[in-house]
């Protein structure tokens, strides 16, 4: 694919309500492959942007197009078919299914995902491949999501995001929960696995020495006009 895996123009989105943040963001685009870092302190809407990215918030005007495709002119459950087949998605809290094994949590995905589910020969192997990839123990693919560590579960998260190859990955924070060197372990695993597969990487963070690893960080004050209705 030719283009920009992701491509923002004149967006514009305001939460309803007391807080009454607004966010604009010109322009913002994420060719194939590229990893970009974008910092911006605590309450200046990199979550917001996140989810105008992902669709689950429209804007209230401009576009974003994923792999092509305009997002904001699909209908809700056209998007989140969209969403499940375009974007892996890493929570900040990782949103793993507490009572299910780690196979079924990294396997979810797949079910509303048929391109991602066809990439993949055989999905149980492939759980446990990409386990292995991201250093979880062999016998933890059976072990309920909440049996294991913080470091383990955010492994999860990263093997259910990259299942079945999506072309975009976008992270809110997913290192925040772990110190200095379990980061570093975990931007190594994340980065061996999006470069071996040409995928983009749009990761948040509010730590600027994440920065160097990656093909670019952006201030959000850079690209986007933030306001706040005064208190
Ligand atoms: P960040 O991720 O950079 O910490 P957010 O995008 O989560 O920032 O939040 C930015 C601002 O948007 C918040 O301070 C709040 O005013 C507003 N906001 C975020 N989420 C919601 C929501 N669900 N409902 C109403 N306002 C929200
Ligand atoms: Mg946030």
């Amino acid at each position: 694919m030719a283009g920009p895996v992701l491509d923002i123009s004149d967006v514009a989105y305001r939460w309803r309500g007391q807080a009454g943040f607004s966010l604009t963001v010109p322009h913002l685009s994420v060719a194939k492959g590229e990893s970009v870092l974008l910092l911006g302190e605590s309450g200046s809407g990199k979550s917001t942007l996140l989810s105008l990215i992902c669709g689950t918030i429209l804007p209230d005007q401009g576009k974003v197009t994923i792999a092509g495709t305009e997002i904001t002119s699909l209908s809700g459950g056209a998007r989140d078919k969209f969403r499940a087949e375009q974007i892996g998605v890493i929570f900040q809290q990782f949103n793993l299914l507490p009572f299910a094994s780690v196979r079924d949590n990294i396997l979810l995905p797949l079910r509303f995902a048929p391109i991602r589910r066809n990439r993949v020969a055989d999905a149980a192997t492939e759980a446990e491949k990409l386990c292995s990839a991201l250093g979880l123990p062999d016998h933890a693919v059976e072990a309920k999501a909440t049996a294991l560590s913080v470091g383990q579960q955010q492994r999860v998260a990263v093997a259910r995001a990259l299942i079945g190859q999506p072309p975009l990955i976008i992270a809110d924070e997913p290192t925040s929960a772990l110190d200095a060197n379990s980061q570093a372990a975990f931007l190594d695993l994340l980065f061996a696995q999006i470069t071996a597969h040409e995928t983009s990487l749009l990761m948040v963070s509010h730590d600027p020495r994440l920065g160097e690893r990656f093909d670019r960080v952006i201030q959000i004050e850079d690209i986007a006009q933030i306001e706040r209705a005064a208190t």
